[in-house]
């Protein structure tokens, strides 16, 4: 046999692109993680707002089991009845006529912005081609998903970036109307914005886009690969901002820990998309599928979405609590589980410093860019572990305050 790995295979091994943290976490149970050592944490982090219902919540584990003891993959030659029927409740429980599954939150906005550009030359012609987006916005990292993001620095040193891709500021209607016109194509747009600081938009500014997409004949596209599937207390989050997208894509908590990853569309739309215009090997594949449609079904009930937004008020009554202790954080905010807590002036780009301190009280979290310490557990995680998180956190914040 061979030895156990250790975290120095990482810089041995990998390509540098991460920097993980020393532990390795080997087991995981619900909201509970351990390490190769025995240590034992809380998980706020919830594999960055992918672990829905925590570490092999029982339910998830059925599912995949059932499923890998019958069918795992055929390739899209032949369909399959998981895929068909997590593509069918997925149209049941929102806006959409059609969906495309796929394997990865960037891989559906791929799709997304490669359906909306096809839509707009098949109806118009080439020149109806731009796309809006915004900065700070995160969508993925293929080359197309990179540059329709907002922040350069993932998309420089890699040769021409694909063009007639603009950005406008988020919650700013007024940059938009700048920027839109008849050669528009689509706005692509996260009702959170949330590697960009869990920045929520104004319902104001989304039912601005959808009003300036109306009115130059260009799509909306919904990005809620981090929102989606429950995460902000409701299925998607659209549905609280009472704006509907012509596409919307998922991923992250879709499901549960498993690749999976969604595009949504209108029937208007989705026809574009004919035989051979796009396409993925593992996409709508048998194991995922099962997997995701067993994360959705068992989300999307009023308990369990009811149980978001009370998880979310008791956080915040906890960060508020460390805060006026503490006085590290400038505001709070959030919807949902996807909380942010932006630090204040003077401890200005530290949030990052909060992680390995919280680590050694045995607590994950995250961040969203230098200054936000973000939370996403999972949408189930019990009240106890919650209690015991943020202890954890509080001494770790009591820890960064005394080196200050
Ligand atoms: C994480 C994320 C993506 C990318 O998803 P991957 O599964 O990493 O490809 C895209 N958009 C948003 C809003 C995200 O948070």
């Amino acid at each position: 046999m061979s030895q156990t790995p250790t975290r120095a295979d990482f810089d041995r091994y990998m390509v540098p692109n991460y920097a993980p943290q020393k532990a390795i976490p080997v087991r995981g149970e619900g909201s509970r993680l351990w390490d190769q050592e025995g240590c034992e944490y809380i998980d706020f982090a919830g594999g960055i707002a992918v672990n829905s219902l925590g570490h092999c919540h029982p339910v998830l584990v059925e599912a995949l089991t059932a499923q890998a003891s019958r069918l795992w993959h055929l390739s899209n030659v032949y369909t399959n009845e998981p895929a068909l029927a997590l593509a069918r409740c997925l149209v049941e429980r929102t806006f959409a006529d059609k969906v495309y599954l796929c394997s990865s939150g960037g891989e559906a906005n791929e799709a997304a912005l490669k359906l909306a550009r096809r839509w707009a030359h098949d109806r118009h012609g080439e020149h109806k081609h731009r796309i809006v987006s915004f900065a700070q916005s995160f969508h993925g990292r293929t080359f197309f998903t990179v540059s329709v993001g907002g922040q350069p620095k993932y998309s420089a040193g890699f040769g021409p970036v694909p063009g007639g891709i603009v950005h406008g500021e988020y919650n700013n209607l007024d940059s938009v109307r700048d920027l839109i016109d008849d050669d528009t194509c689509a706005v692509m747009v996260e009702p959170i914005q949330g590697e960009g600081g869990i920045v929520p938009a104004t319902p104001e500014f989304l039912q601005g886009l959808r009003e300036l997409c109306d009115a130059h004949d260009a799509l909306l596209i919904f990005d809620e690969v981090q929102t989606g599937a429950g995460r902000t207390g409701s299925l998607y989050a659209y549905q609280q901002y009472g704006v509907t997208p012509d596409i919307l894509t998922s991923a992250k908590s879709l499901g549960g820990g498993i690749p999976v990853g969604a595009m949504l569309a209108t029937d208007a739309v989705a026809g574009v998309f004919t035989l051979g215009t796009h396409g993925s090997t593992y996409g709508g594949n048998p194991l995922a599928s099962a997997v995701a449609l067993a994360a959705v079904e068992f989300i999307d009930t009023p308990e369990v979405l009811a149980g978001v937004t009370q998880r979310h008020d008791l956080i915040r009554e906890h960060l508020e609590a460390i805060n006026r202790k503490h006085g590290v954080f400038r505001e709070v905010r959030g919807m949902g589980l996807l909380i942010g807590a932006e630090m204040a002036p003077d401890y200005e780009g530290r949030a990052k410093d909060i992680l390995p301190l919280a680590l050694e009280e045995g607590l994950m979290a995250l961040i969203a860019g230098p200054n936000v310490l973000r939370l996403a557990p999972s949408l189930v995680i019990p009240e106890a572990d919650i209690a015991e998180g943020m202890a954890r956190l509080e001494r770790a914040v009591a820890r960064l305050v005394a080196a200050q």
